[in-house]
């Protein structure tokens, strides 16, 4: 038994929709084999080439990690560099390559440890995306209609909730009158031309707005594209970094501590604030969260939940009066990976097998 390739990357976007991917981030199909069928899933967070030795020795045919290994743009592959060799050698054995990174994050990393911890009224710690919508109407001759459709539908344009490719289309007449220097799709230069057009409507997010528009023109026939662009007052989906939420029963910093240890399986904790101090309002960022210190503050919180934090970090945090546990950048993220390998084996019942790469925190206390 098998999935394809696609299927597989299909069903992780519709739980994290690449479109919730930070900008700077690179995230998706990174290397697709020649194999279109998968038998072997691996998931990992990091592809280290430790990891990368495990999915060949196992013999999987997808790698699906959280942290990308292709991030910048590689200029060379060659044996020289990690990312090379990994490369080449998830090549050499048709083995898939996934990262779902930022996306993941706003989607599922700090929910599943929210839920973990029993958080109440859990939302966003900052919402990132879709500061707000526009429509979109957009002319189209006849018989072009798919063709931009898809177009507009694969840069970002059409999705409502768990529903992508939305939109109205609707039949009429266009005209225009191409002038002394037009070189028109259909018509003749200084006579007036009718034309069955479709008004094809969707929604686009303004953060895709820019990558919407350059396909919708790639797409379309005519060298002068009519289309309308509407701010519009829809609530914007409300997804971002980071989730914040309440406690239902307020404890001691040294009591979440205890609760924290456990669920992230850590031996000690390393901390800043009283031990004594209440604990209610939880602010959780898996993975490097020194940047929301002040957010987690200005939103309330008596604590953020995080890693990768500096002594620096920590003066902040004792000047804020925010109490600050680092949860280890790994810890804090390797969490998400029985959920999302939940997920996968709920989706693909009985004809994948998922596995779980031998990892562990590159930092260790001695
Ligand atoms: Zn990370």
């Amino acid at each position: 038994m098998s999935v394809f390739c696609q299927q597989i990357v299909a069903a992780l976007e519709e739980l994290a929709p690449l479109r919730y991917a930070e900008e700077w981030d690179n995230v998706g199909l990174q290397i697709e084999s020649d194999r279109q069928m998968v038998e072997k899933i691996m998931l990992a967070l990091t592809p280290s080439e430790k990891v990368i030795a495990q999915a060949v020795e196992k013999k999987v045919d997808f790698l699906l990690t959280h942290h990308p290994l292709i991030f910048k743009p590689l200029k060379t592959i060659n044996s020289r560099t990690a990312a090379g060799r990994s490369a080449r050698q998830l090549l050499t054995h048709q083995i898939s390559y996934y990262a779902a990174h930022t996306n993941l994050d706003t989607v599922l990393v700090n929910q599943t440890l929210a839920e973990a911890i029993s958080l109440q009224s859990v939302k966003p710690l900052s919402f990132s995306h879709a500061d707000c919508y526009y429509k979109l109407a957009v002319y189209v001759p006849v018989g072009y209609e798919e063709k931009v459709r898809e177009a507009i539908c694969t840069s970002g344009a059409g999705f409502i909730g768990k529903y992508s490719h939305c939109t109205f289309q609707s039949a009429g007449t266009g005209t225009f009158l191409p002038l002394a220097e037009a070189k028109p799709f259909l018509g003749e230069v200084n006579r007036l031309e009718r034309a069955q057009e479709y008004r094809l409507e969707t929604i686009v997010p303004s953060e895709n707005l820019t990558d919407v528009l350059t396909q919708m023109h790639a797409a379309h026939p005519y060298e002068e594209v009519a289309y309308d662009l509407y701010p519009l007052k829809n609530q914007p989906e409300r997804a971002g970094i980071g989730v914040i939420g309440d406690l239902s029963e307020k404890l001691t910093l040294t009591e979440f501590m205890q609760q924290v240890k456990k669920i992230l399986q850590l031996d000690s904790i390393r901390y800043c604030g009283e031990r004594q101090k209440i604990i209610q309002r939880v602010a959780i960022l898996g993975g490097s969260g020194a940047s929301y210190i002040n957010l987690a503050h200005e939103q309330g919180a008596d604590v953020l939940l995080t890693g990768d934090l500096s002594y620096h970090d920590g003066q902040l945090a004792e000047e804020l009066g925010l109490a600050v546990i680092d949860g280890t950048h790994f810890a804090t993220e390797h969490f998400v990976l029985p959920v999302l390998g939940d997920y996968l084996t709920q989706r693909f019942q009985h004809k994948v097998t998922i596995i779980f790469a031998d990892e562990k925190d590159f930092w260790h206390a001695e």
